[in-house]
């Protein structure tokens, strides 16, 4: 008999976190006296954690208890009960990173809704669950005893993200490499490899240059699961704009995507972020989907200024969008300093900016920014793809230099 969605459920979260039981009561209630003003004792620690129906979940920084979250898991839905944080810890997203590992444990394990309540006048909270999708459906008035205070009901609806997420891209950004016959003779050699046997949920799309798009869109013609893309285009329709391509010369080349703010686009072309989000907008407008690249260099990242970078390049990739659904569009994130450079991000680095990516999806794009993929860029090749594709929120890969053969590339869709 296949085991119930509640126990696998409890079961991924254990293997991300550590189960507290009633021995770390006096751990809890110590952390809790921290957080909140009227904390639980630990008599009710002990009698809740005692209880099969609820678990706590810790999170341990530099050896000591960093925070941790409770939690009912029911037959198809997930309530989180408290989650509390060290404060001084708050700052370095730790509620954020722990909120995203429940609910990332939930989703794997076929969960269809979150809920939890929280207070009214809890503003810090109310933007961290909303930044994840959560949105208020109820009050309870004076729920909260010690204050009086009303409560808010907060669900998400985490069923729609698990059926997207079936499905990956995995996308060949050529740059400026080959001639029209060496892009035909490629994809016609990626074809062979790929075309009715691709492997299951994976969505392939080339990025040839300008010249060659239309004899890669041929040469993939009715292929399964194979598009074509652009590297690039101009905000315009058409006019005295010497040099550049619009939206409809492109689809009139076969493209159905096209690739904006590339970071060679960014940081060798001078590319900046208003005109990255003109491109984004006038080309989705224009019937094309958008891969939008984003990424912060090395000295970014050491400066502690990753979550601002995204957020940036984001906000302005997406201050003219009106996508209709997920499908409109993807972002690829990559960091500049792991493109073509052999230097892969790490697993936590991945995870840490793919969270951080979908929570700014989340909240320009509440009603659909929770199924919106995520692909990462940077040094992928066939030898790390598999485990870099099987990260959270990982939902695609684009790859450069190793997408120039068709062996390598197909190595990598089927990682
Ligand atoms: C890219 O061009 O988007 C890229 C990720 O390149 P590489 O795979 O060569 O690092």
């Amino acid at each position: 008999m296949a085991e119930p969605v509640d126990a696998r459920c409890a079961r991924e979260l254990t293997a991300v976190f550590e189960e507290l039981g009633a021995a770390d009561a006096g751990a809890l209630a110590a952390l809790e006296a921290l957080c909140f003003s009227s904390p639980w004792s630990e008599a009710q620690f002990v009698s809740s954690f005692g209880q099969a129906a609820f678990r706590a979940f810790g999170l341990r920084a530099a050896g000591r208890l960093a925070g941790y979250a409770a939690v009912y898991c029911g037959a198809d839905e997930l309530e989180l009960l408290n989650i509390a944080v060290l404060p001084e810890l708050r700052r370095q997203g730790l509620g954020a990173r722990l909120l995203d590992g429940v609910l990332q444990a939930a989703r794997k394990t076929g969960m269809n809704r979150g809920l939890l309540e929280v207070r009214v006048g809890n503003a810090p909270a109310r933007a961290l669950y909303e930044s994840f999708g959560f949105a208020p459906v109820g009050r309870r008035k004076r729920y909260y005893a010690d204050t009086g205070e009303d409560a808010l009901v907060y669900q998400l609806d985490l069923a729609s993200r698990e059926e997207c997420c079936m499905r990956k891209i995995v996308a060949a950004n050529w740059k400026m490499y080959k001639t029209r016959g060496e892009a035909a003779a490629t994809a016609t050699a990626l074809r062979r490899l790929l075309d009715g046997n691709m492997p299951e949920g994976r969505d392939v799309v080339v990025f040839p240059p300008f010249l060659a798009v239309s004899a890669v869109a041929e040469a993939l013609a009715g292929a399964d699961r194979m598009a074509v893309g652009a590297q690039d285009v101009y905000p315009a329709a058409e006019g005295a704009f010497t040099g550049e391509v619009s939206p409809a010369m492109l689809r009139d080349g076969g493209a159905s995507w096209v690739l904006v703010g590339h970071s060679e686009r960014r940081h060798v072309l001078g590319e900046d972020d208003a005109f990255v989000g003109r491109k984004a907008a006038f080309a989705l407008e224009q019937g094309l989907k958008i891969m939008v690249c984003v990424g912060e260099t090395l000295e970014e990242r050491e400066a502690g200024r990753l979550e601002a970078v995204l957020a940036r390049q984001l906000d302005a990739a997406f201050a003219g969008v009106r996508a209709a659904g997920c499908g409109d569009l993807a972002v690829a994130y990559e960091p500049v300093w792991a493109i073509g450079t052999g230097k892969v991000a790490g697993p936590r680095e991945i995870a840490e900016a793919h969270a951080l990516v979908r929570r700014l999806l989340v909240r320009r794009f509440p009603e659909f920014g929770n199924n919106v993929a995520i692909l990462y860029g940077g040094s992928v090749k066939p030898a790390n793809a598999a485990s870099i594709i099987a990260l959270d929120n990982v939902d695609g890969l684009l790859v450069g230099g190793a997408s120039l053969d068709a062996e390598s590339f197909s190595a990598i869709v089927r990682a």
